[in-house]
């Protein structure tokens, strides 16, 4: 059955958080929670997929292809969206056959899986990577890992309507600024696009500075013909893209507990604690009404925290 996606416009929604560190600084901060969404496909995935899968449904493709590791949010929420709404998914997977709870969910959705061991997932970005890939699933839509690229990013412009339709709810007129976590920086590229200048656009860095998401970011630009630089990037690595150290586990786990938010350490943590950093360092004038993007990712955590719920 060829790719058919229903009417589906999902709400996230936008609530106050208040942290002491915050109360104390005179910062107000509101979470946009992509990781509600729905109870199946969670997080900004979503919103870099939508426009891929729109392009698949408009060529009648057979399916949709695409990659990631044994943890991807990106692969999860594909096949989330592939059980859904009834269209066939592949994953191709980097490294060697093994489970995770991720895995073990893409299988129960009916993605079909391979694994490319490091070497050949190495060889993604070449030119002619997909191509036995499309022979052994004619038909099949390609979407290029995490769901990047513009189409991702123009997924992630809705973002701005979602939260500003909801500020009333929270006693809110206006914001002036976003903060979210990037790895890609496709996410953050679909806001700054959205604002085009108004509004700045900060986001913290979960992989460290040599990943090119600069480079990824100034080509997306580019691409969408806006030379427009409303953001700023801030390192929040913590020495590596997925290290976990004890004092981000705490954080997290005490976010958790202060403004029940659930966190996951990798992407939402880094970035709440950047910021919480951030603000101590008195970087946030008093007054200044911040809006936080909650990622998702919270599938994620079952593989660190058996005891937590996944999504
Ligand atoms: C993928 C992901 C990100 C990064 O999104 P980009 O668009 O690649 O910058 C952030 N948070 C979570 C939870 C993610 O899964």
């Amino acid at each position: 059955m060829p790719v058919t996606l229903p009417h589906w416009t999902p709400q996230a929604p936008l609530q106050r958080l208040r942290f002491p560190w915050l109360t104390e600084a005179g910062v107000e901060l509101a979470v946009l929670r992509l990781d509600q969404i729905d109870p199946l496909i969670s997080g900004n995935k979503w919103f870099k997929l939508r426009h891929h899968l729109e392009a698949a449904q408009i060529q009648a493709s057979e399916g949709v292809i695409s990659l990631g590791g044994a943890h991807s949010n990106h692969l999860h929420a594909l096949a989330a969206a592939g059980q859904r709404f009834g269209f066939a998914t592949v994953g191709l997977l980097r490294g060697q056959a093994h489970d995770t709870p991720t895995t073990r969910d893409l299988e129960a959705w009916g993605m079909r899986l391979h694994w490319l061991g490091y070497g050949g997932y190495r060889l993604r970005h070449q030119a002619d990577f997909w191509q036995p890939w499309l022979a052994r699933y004619p038909g099949f839509y390609p979407v290029p890992e995490g769901g990047g690229g513009l189409s991702g990013a123009l997924g992630c412009v809705e973002l701005r309507a979602m939260a500003e339709a909801q500020l009333p709810s929270i006693g809110w007129d206006d914001f002036d600024a976003w903060w979210l976590a990037v790895g890609t920086g496709t996410t953050l590229a679909g806001l700054v696009l959205a604002e085009a200048g108004r509004r700045q656009v900060f986001g913290a860095c979960a992989v460290p500075p040599d990943h090119g998401v600069e480079q990824n970011l100034q080509q997306l630009f580019s691409q969408a013909g806006q030379t427009d630089q409303g953001y700023q990037l801030l390192e929040a690595s913590r020495g590596g893209f997925a290290k976990v150290d004890t004092t981000l586990t705490a954080f997290v786990g005490q976010a958790e507990q202060d403004g029940e938010l659930p966190l996951e350490a990798i992407y939402t943590g880094k970035a709440l604690m950047a910021l919480r950093l951030y603000v101590a360092a008195g970087n946030v004038a008093r007054g200044t009404r911040l809006l936080f993007v909650h990622t998702g990712g919270l599938q994620g955590r079952r593989a660190t925290h058996p005891h937590l719920a996944g999504v």
